[in-house]
Formats: C-alpha cells, structure tokens, sequence
C-alpha cells in the first residue's frame, strides 16, 4: 500500500495543510514541537481511527476549533482509495468516509490503510516488565490473526474470575468447588494462545535476526527466545499436547496458587528475551542496541503482515535516529527499499537517497 498525500484541517497544531508523499523514504524535518509527530498520528489515524498519543479523540481537534478533519489518497488492494475522517467537539459523532461513501465504524475501512508505529516508548518496553512486551506481542498477533482477539479476551475474562475465585473462597469455601470448571476452560484457551504465540515470535525472530544483522552491519547476532510455562518443552506441539503440559503445571501448583491467591499457570506469565550475541538485552543491551532491536522488530512485524495480507504496511518511525551512529543511521534512511517509510528527526542536515524531506515548521508543510 502506498499513501499518496494527506490533508489536514484543524488536526492538532495543523490549521490548513496539504502534504504529498513519496513511495519511498519521507524524511519529516523540523525543530522541537513543530508537528512531526503529529503527522505520523495523522497518518497512523487515517487508517484505524486510533490515535497513538490521545486518551480522546477531542483532543485531536486544534485548540478553539470545533471540528477536525484528516483526508488522503491511496493505493490498497490493488487500486486508488480515499478515506476522511471528520471529528466533531462535543456530542455530534465522527464521521468516515471511504471513496467517498459513508462508513458507520473503522471495521469498514480495516486492511485500506494499515500502519506499523515506532516511537521512543518502545524502547521502555524492551528494557522493562512482561506486561509491557505482553501488550506488544499480543497487538501484533491479533492484527494478524482475527481469532486469536477472541481467544485472547476469553482467556482474560476467565483468568479475572479464576483469580476472583481465589481471593472470594475465603469467604464463601463454596466457590472451590466451581474451580476445576475454571481450570479446564484456562487450559483449553491457553493452551491456543501460547500456540499462536509460538508461531508468531518464531517468524518474528526470524525476520528480526535478518535486519540486525544488517543493521549492525553483520556485527552483532539477534535471537528471540519465547519463554511460557515451564512444564511445555516444545511450544510447537499439538494443542491438546500444550493443553496436558499446562494441566500438569497447575496441578503441581495448586496449593501455591490456594497460598498467594492468584493464578499461578497460564500464558498471562509469558515473556519473550532478545539477546545480542548472547547478551541479554534486557539487562545489557546499550541504548543505541535497544533503539536498533526494537526497530529490526517492527520490520519483521511489518514483514510478517505482508506475507499474511500481501500488502505492505506503512512504517511509521518516530525520533528513530537520536543515539544511533552514522552507520546505523544510514542504514535507517537509506537502506530500508522496500514499502513506504516515515521517518521524523531534529537534525536538518539529515537526508534520504531514497525519497524525500518534508519540512514542518509550526504546524505548516515548508
Ligand atoms: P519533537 O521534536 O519535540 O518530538 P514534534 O515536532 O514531534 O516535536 P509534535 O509532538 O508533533 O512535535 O507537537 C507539536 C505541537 O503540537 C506541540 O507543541 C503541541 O503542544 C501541539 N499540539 C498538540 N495537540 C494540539 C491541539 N489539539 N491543538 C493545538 N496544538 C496542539
Ligand atoms: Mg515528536
């Protein structure tokens, strides 16, 4: 998929601005606080409705307007397309249009434009807790695989009453008895999920490892260890199989689980590792390694969804270049060939073989 242009009206601190693309590499330049970001928001919002940085989308409407709107031009799905979007303040509803038809919700207009975001709060997430890489993952999966969205939230929706059970039964010893009912069901769904995620972190991985490589310039090795329940020594058996491993680990642990009240077994533990010719990133990994992982993994991401859709998405990458040396640079700006890339910086002497410099400079397109 390519983006052709966007025009924006009253998005953020755009008044009136029009903005054409190039297929290739766009180098979004400017000072602090002059609107990069807030192009790729409008980018990334065009296509899904979600906006990366706002709690509501009121807040997407420029200060003392009352409407917003966000509009470009396409090539998806094998011909050109349109999509606008019209944001009101107060109680009147948002309005999509594709081809410029109207659309009741974002499903309507779901595979046009699709978008792949890094931005410096990935790299929190690399160096912090599970949870944070959890969230990663499970964002990547279900915008590849429909079903696992619906596994995912069955599973959450048992684990929360699973956990509900054990710190109620102290009050009401009754609710033990409902409990291997429970158990079953978290096994049987879990059991899907650390299946999808096997597959998922096993091409994931794969393609990863091809970038750093380059990106690195052959000198450091990336590896993705998926790491779930202890009990499941091969992650790519058949799910009934991942089903008796995860049943042999909450038996083992279920005056443990009784002890601390909460759910001990299960996918919601899982983690991944990426190291560096052997070193743990997590623990060891420098600030220009974690910034270099972290977007070797967005591309594989962005690969994976062109092997399943055949089209490849936007890449979206925010203040990617700070703490990168020039042959990391490089490679950033002049080394990714394939599909359309947005990529903001500070430094204006920064530029791109590979396409073209947009400058922003308060909100206009210089
Ligand atoms: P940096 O280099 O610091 O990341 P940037 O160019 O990416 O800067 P943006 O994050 O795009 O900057 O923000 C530019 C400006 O937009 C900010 O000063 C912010 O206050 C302003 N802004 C954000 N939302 C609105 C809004 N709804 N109305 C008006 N201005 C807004
Ligand atoms: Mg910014």
């Amino acid at each position: 998929m390519n983006l052709h242009n966007i025009r924006l009206e009253n998005f953020r601190n755009y008044g009136a601005a029009a903005v054409e693309f190039d297929p290739g590499v766009n180098l979004i330049l400017g000072d602090n606080a002059q609107g990069k970001t807030n192009l790729l928001e409008a980018i990334a919002f065009l296509g899904s409705g979600k906006a990366f940085r706002a709690q509501k989308a009121a807040e997407l409407i420029k200060i003392g307007a009352d409407f917003a709107q966000i509009e470009g031009d396409m090539f998806s799905q094998q011909r050109e397309q349109s999509l606008k979007w019209v944001l009101f303040s107060g109680q009147r509803p948002r309005q999509i249009y594709r081809n410029g038809v109207k659309k009741r919700t974002s499903a309507d207009i779901s595979g046009v434009l699709n978008t792949i975001l890094f931005c410096p709060e990935d790299l929190m997430v690399l160096k912090g807790g599970g949870a944070g890489r959890r969230r990663l993952a499970d964002t990547a999966i279900c915008q590849l695989r429909p079903n696992y969205e619906a596994a995912l939230s069955e599973y959450n929706r048992i684990l929360e009453q699973k956990n509900k059970i054990l710190k109620d039964r102290h009050e009401n010893p009754a609710l033990l008895e409902i409990l291997p009912e429970f158990n079953a069901r978290l096994c049987q769904v879990g059991a899907l999920i650390i299946s999808y995620r096997a597959r998922f972190f096993e091409g994931l991985g794969r393609e990863a490892k091809k970038y750093h490589q380059l990106f690195s310039g052959g000198k450091e090795e990336f590896s993705l260890t998926y790491k779930t329940v202890s009990t499941i020594s091969d992650n790519f058996a058949p799910v009934s199989e991942l089903e008796n491993c995860l049943r042999e680990h909450l038996e083992s642990h279920y005056r443990a689980e009784l002890e601390s009240s909460s759910c001990l077994t299960g996918p919601h533990k899982d983690d991944f590792d990426v190291h560096l010719s052997e070193m743990s990133l997590k623990s060891f990994g420098s600030q220009g390694q974690v910034r270099t992982a972290a977007i070797s993994l967005k591309l594989a991401q962005r690969d994976l969804m062109e092997k399943e859709s055949g089209e490849t998405p936007l890449l979206l990458l925010d203040d990617v270049l700070s703490e990168l040396d020039p042959g990391r640079q490089d490679f950033v700006l002049n080394h990714i060939t394939h599909g359309q890339v947005f990529i903001t910086c500070c430094e204006s002497d920064r530029f791109t073989k590979l396409g073209k410099t947009i400058e922003i400079e308060k909100g206009t397109v210089k």
